[in-house]
């Protein structure tokens, strides 16, 4: 399999991307994908690109397996081990498919058409254009909110992209540095090795849980004079952590977090990001300055600037503050060609990498189905849209579960099986969550590069280097 995987890998078959010929590219419907997510990703796979024009435009020119991200902020993975380059899946897709690298700035839903701008550090003489759709699938996901909470643009590292890893894992080995400085203070090491994370999502737990693993496995070892200063605090606004898993689950991780000597504060609001301190509201609802070295923000989501521009234009049918409304078929309300999915669209499901991957899924056959109304001759885009509905059954999700990291190899799981939940918790459960998320793991390259990251982690312990 890994032979004939690798044989693939090398030797793509080179599809003609002009289409088969000019005038029947140029009679193919344009769609026009925005982002490389788990929305557009599996939209992009799914879809039968012989029937269209294709076009995927995004200012990432990878798939990111997001659910391993924090794994990366301290090395326990290397971050090249779980992207997957675009253009891998774009090459193997046949018809004309092609990617753009670009973020798309403006979506103009009156002429159909979009501009992109090069969001790159280096650019050429050309920097923005603009691509005419008949289709537009928005699936650029959303951005981490801050709430306009003063100091968390400037001060707080996110954790939703590589650079995100990259940067907490360099502002990491900041801290070890600054704390170890020769005639450094007792109490500035203790602010200085004082990690913290905000928000008790998924996100913010798995983060916490990697650190936590990294201070046990590995830096105790290098720096045995620090070992007694390092300390994790975990803030979250609510009454727990991890407020989509059962009480039984939520229970296990804070008994966890407890024993590995995580502190977390709960009914704790954060007001304030400064330089060296997080300000927060405490539970006694007083304010209270904590001094820190490194502020991780897991806050949530919120729209990106393009899409709450999108919906700026239909201000009666489109109202909610999370996302774009759509109907049972992913198309937005008040719009007859743009199709949203992933966390851009405001559903009443949770923004998961699970909702998003099966939405692109379903959207790949309402696509079908247009496209069958398009070759029946059907000319106005309203009745194609209903014809299509006809032959399309409104998207249902179904929910296979809820699984995290909590730290010193134990993991959560919430498993719903017929109409009951089942839940776990320990170190069993750790397996079960590695080999779930290898099994989704996108290529048998990416398998055995995670998989040998782990080994190398087991016997050689995370690469300290900067
Ligand atoms: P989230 O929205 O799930 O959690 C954010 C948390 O931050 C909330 O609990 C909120 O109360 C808290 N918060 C916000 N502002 C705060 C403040 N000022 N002070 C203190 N606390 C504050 O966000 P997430 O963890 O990034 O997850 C986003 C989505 O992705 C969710 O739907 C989640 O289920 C999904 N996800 C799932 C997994 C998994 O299943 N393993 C992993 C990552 C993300």
């Amino acid at each position: 399999y890994v032979v004939i995987s690798a044989y693939i890998h090398r030797n793509p078959k080179q599809y003609n991307l002009e289409g088969k010929d000019g005038v029947e590219a140029e009679k193919k419907k344009k769609i026009v994908i925005l982002g490389t997510g788990w929305a557009s990703t599996s939209f992009l796979k799914a879809i039968d690109s012989s029937d269209y024009d294709i076009t995927v435009v995004s200012p990432r020119n990878y798939f990111l397996f997001t659910p391993l991200l924090p794994s990366c902020t301290v090395g326990t993975l290397e971050h090249r081990s779980i992207v997957e380059p675009i253009r891998y899946t774009t090459r193997h897709k046949p018809g004309k498919v092609r990617f753009v690298e670009a973020e798309c700035t403006k979506i103009d839903h009156e002429s159909n058409r979009i501009t992109i701008t090069d969001s790159s550090e280096i650019q050429g003489e050309v920097n923005s254009s603009t691509i005419d759709y008949d289709y537009l699938v928005v699936g650029c996901g959303a951005e981490t909110a801050t709430f306009g909470i003063p100091g968390v643009k400037e001060h707080a590292c996110f954790l939703k992209e590589i650079d995100h890893a990259k940067e907490i894992r360099r502002k990491l080995s900041d801290c070890l540095a600054a704390a170890t400085f020769d005639g450094q203070k007792s109490k500035e090491q203790e602010r200085l090795l004082h990690m913290v994370v905000v928000g008790g999502g998924p996100t913010g737990v798995e983060y916490a849980a990697e650190l936590h693993d990294f201070l046990e496995d590995d830096l105790k070892k290098w720096y045995p004079d620090m070992a007694g200063k390092f300390k994790i605090t975990l803030i979250e606004a609510h009454q727990h952590v991890l407020a989509s898993f059962s009480k039984q689950m939520i229970n296990y991780t804070e008994s966890t977090f407890k024993e590995n000597n995580i502190e977390i504060l709960n009914n704790t609001m954060v007001k304030e990001v400064k330089e060296r301190s997080v300000v927060v509201q405490n539970s006694k609802k007083e304010l209270e300055e904590i001094p820190c070295g490194l502020l991780v923000w897991a806050g949530g989501n919120m729209m990106r600037p393009v899409v709450r521009d999108l919906i700026s234009n239909f201000p009666e049918l489109q109202k909610n503050r999370r996302g774009v409304s759509v109907n049972d078929y992913l198309l937005m309300n008040g719009a007859q060609n743009i199709f949203v999915l992933g966390d851009a669209a405001a559903t009443q499901y949770a923004p998961t990498a699970q909702v998003a991957s099966q939405q692109g899924k379903y959207l790949a056959r309402v696509f079908k189905g247009l496209n069958k109304a398009d070759s029946e001759g059907v000319k106005d885009q309203a009745q194609v849209i209903e014809q299509m509905t006809k032959n399309v059954r409104p998207f249902q999700y179904t929910h296979n579960g809820s699984l995290a990291y909590i730290g010193s190899e134990k993991a959560i799981a919430d498993i719903p099986i017929l109409d009951t939940t089942y839940s776990f918790g320990g170190v069993a459960t750790s397996l079960f969550w590695r080999s779930a998320y290898l099994s989704n793991l996108f290529s048998v390259r990416n398998f055995w590069m995670v998989v040998s990251d782990w080994t190398k982690t087991m016997v050689y312990g995370r690469d300290i280097a900067r």
